[in-house]
């Protein structure tokens, strides 16, 4: 930007006042303007937050819009800019509507001329600051400088707005603090002061930590913070992906402020009561939300205070639910409650194992063993899966190469690891797995890591450079559940694997059902001839795997071999050639009696 020249922005839907103004500030001798302009509302906006101008010209009349509304959104979006708004002739009542909005001039536009432009201008830019600081006291709080009430309903409403078209969901979240009477009547007042000061830092910090609450949308507009008045506060959660999402920032609010305070030489100790209401759940415009956040509220001091409520009681269950989950997964990795099982998978040609797959399992002490369908969707959902994941690397690693060198196992048994879409976004991964092999010894060959195929196909280019890179690491790459997501043979043939593992759905009916026996017969003729080995996963009875023997396909995993088992137990099938067939005519499964040395 030139720094001599003043940047105007005109809001105009007329090209003719365009024209005229540009002439206009052309005849203004001692100084250079730059101008640019466009002719909607719309255009506008798109324009307002994305370049620094030093002053907005915006036309009273913009259509479906008033330049009113332009104004609105350049204070929402906390912009400074002045605004000198072009109004119709001797129309007193908008004039004043305008200032009284935090115009910083307006302009009669049959009156206007160079002079008086310019005039206006300079006056504008030189008062920028003086306006600002009427702006702010009628917007803010002056004792934390927080948006006031008006502000926050501003605010809301535009949130509103933007959720409406979105379909979007929002929460308002109504703090009152728990006997802040006693504070006020204990210490001076100024202590009340700094103790609400002191909270409405603690409340900012609280939303500003970063994690997947809320994607701000339009900087400011998205999250506030606001005080009402008294011990009262309001937060406005923009966009919030669940209700559990709401219920998370309530109680870290709640926590936060539950810790010490230090005014004046005393510990203050302060609760507070939050009552949270959802759009469009609990209502549709903001006097509704606000209301029945307050409501909520009140049932919160009800249960006894330094709690938060849902203004919808089902919902206090399900996320309450949630929060206790999401908190002790987060402590699982620590108290060691997540175990490995291992399923073993069978070669057809040698009736040996050549691998395990490794399934985590949570052990939660009260409420019993966790399958992983109850528990990776949160992980995932929270970022826990990094963790999680990086333990499942290790722990299996370390397990597999243990067995391989106490010769539990033979010395090529490979463990197989499910990575979630998640980690996969993850850079690190590769350094990871990295530090893994070299942390535990294992070969790289001995690694297998299962993809599905949703994740392949998501973003394409980037996870062929992914797994090229896993791959001349010397890591075997499989496709999991094969035949559940896009099953294109133009892609399988793009990615650098190594097995394909058939769906449970389609062994099912394998011998009941021509099509799914047809459809697999393709998968592996096609998986063959691309040089991939096939594993048929879900092998239930000793038809399937006749069958599969039949069609060639080369492994097998199901509950006919073994269900996934304990560390322990799964070292049963090591070093034996088993014999299932047999074991299915006697009724038993591969574990007993039917190996043979
Ligand atoms: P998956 O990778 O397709 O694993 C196979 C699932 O099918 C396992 O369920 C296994 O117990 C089950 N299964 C195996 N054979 C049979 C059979 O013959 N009949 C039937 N009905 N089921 C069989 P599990 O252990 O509950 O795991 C479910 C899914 O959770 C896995 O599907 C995998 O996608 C995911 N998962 C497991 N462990 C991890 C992990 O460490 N990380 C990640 N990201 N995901 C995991
Ligand atoms: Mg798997
Ligand atoms: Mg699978």
């Amino acid at each position: 930007m030139n720094k001599d020249k003043i940047k105007i922005f005109l809001v105009d839907d007329d090209e003719d006042d365009y024209i005229v103004t540009k002439e206009l500030l052309a005849e203004v001798e001692e100084r250079e303007y730059e101008l640019e302009w466009a002719s909607s509302y719309e255009d506008a906006l798109e324009l307002i937050g994305s370049k620094q101008y030093d002053v907005f010209l915006f036309d009273y009349n913009l259509g479906a819009h008033s330049g009113l509304d332009l104004l609105k959104e350049v204070i929402n979006h906390d912009c400074t800019t002045p605004v000198i708004m072009l109004t119709g002739q001797g129309n007193n009542e908008t004039d004043i509507e305008a200032m009284n909005a935090g115009a910083a001039d307006y302009l009669s536009k049959s009156e206007i001329n160079s002079y008086l432009l310019d005039r206006s201008v300079r006056y504008a830019i030189k008062n920028k600051k003086a306006e600002d600081r009427i702006l702010h006291m009628a917007y803010y709080d002056s004792l934390t400088n927080l948006p006031n009430r008006t502000l926050f309903n501003d605010r809301l409403k535009q949130a509103l707005a933007h959720g409406e078209r979105n379909s979007s969901n929002l929460a308002v979240l109504f703090l009152d603090l728990d006997n802040f009477k006693r504070i006020n009547d204990t210490f001076e007042h100024r202590a009340g002061d700094l103790l609400l000061q002191g909270i409405s830092d603690r409340i900012i910090k609280c939303l500003r930590t970063s994690d997947t609450v809320s994607r701000p949308v339009l900087n400011s507009v998205s999250n506030t913070v606001a005080r009402l008045g008294g011990d009262e506060f309001t937060i406005l959660l923009s966009e919030i992906e669940s209700a559990e999402s709401a219920a998370k920032v309530a109680q870290r609010v709640l926590t936060s402020i539950t810790h010490p305070f230090l005014i004046e030489g005393h510990e203050v100790y302060i609760s507070g009561s939050i009552g949270i209401a959802i759009y469009p759940l609990d209502g549709e415009d903001a006097d509704h939300l606000l209301r029945n956040a307050d409501t909520a509220m009140y049932h919160a001091k009800e249960q006894g205070k330094n709690n938060f409520q849902f203004y919808k009681q089902s919902m206090n269950a399900s996320a309450f639910e949630r929060l206790m989950m999401e908190n002790s997964l987060r402590k699982a990795i620590e108290h060691q409650e997540l175990l490995l099982y291992y399923q073993p998978r069978m070669e057809l040609s040698t009736n040996r194992v050549v691998a395990t797959e490794a399934l985590i399992r949570w052990q939660h002490p009260e409420l019993g063993l966790f399958p992983p369908g109850k528990f990776i969707p949160l992980a995932e959902d929270t970022g826990l899966i990094i963790p999680i994941g990086e333990w499942v690397l290790n722990t299996a690693c370390k397990q597999n190469w243990t067995w391989q060198q106490g010769g539990k196992s033979d010395t090529h048994m490979a463990v197989s690891l499910n990575i979630s879409g998640e980690q996969f976004k993850h850079s690190s991964l590769i350094q990871v797995v990295e530090k893994v092999l070299d942390d535990s010894g294992l070969p790289p060959a001995s690694l297998e890591l299962e993809i599905t195929e949703t994740v392949i196909m998501k973003d394409a280019e980037s996870t062929i450079k992914m797994l090229e890179k896993l791959k001349s690491m010397g890591v075997q790459l499989s496709m999991d559940d094969f035949g559940t997501g896009y099953s294109s043979f133009n892609y399988l043939k793009k990615f650098p694997l190594d097995i394909v593992k058939i769906d449970r759905s389609f062994v099912q009916d394998i011998t009941k059902n021509k099509e799914d026996a047809t459809i697999v017969k393709a998968m592996i003729a096609m998986a063959h001839s691309l040089n991939l080995r096939v594993v048929a996963e879900g092998v239930e009875t000793g038809e399937q795997l006749q069958f599969l023997r039949e069609i060639g396909c080369d492994e097998m995993q199901g509950y006919l071999l073994s269900p996934p088992v304990p560390v322990d137990e799964v070292t049963n099938f090591f070093l034996f050639e088993i014999d299932l067939e047999e074991a299915v005519h006697s009724g038993s499964n591969g574990r007993n009696g039917t190996q043979k040395k």
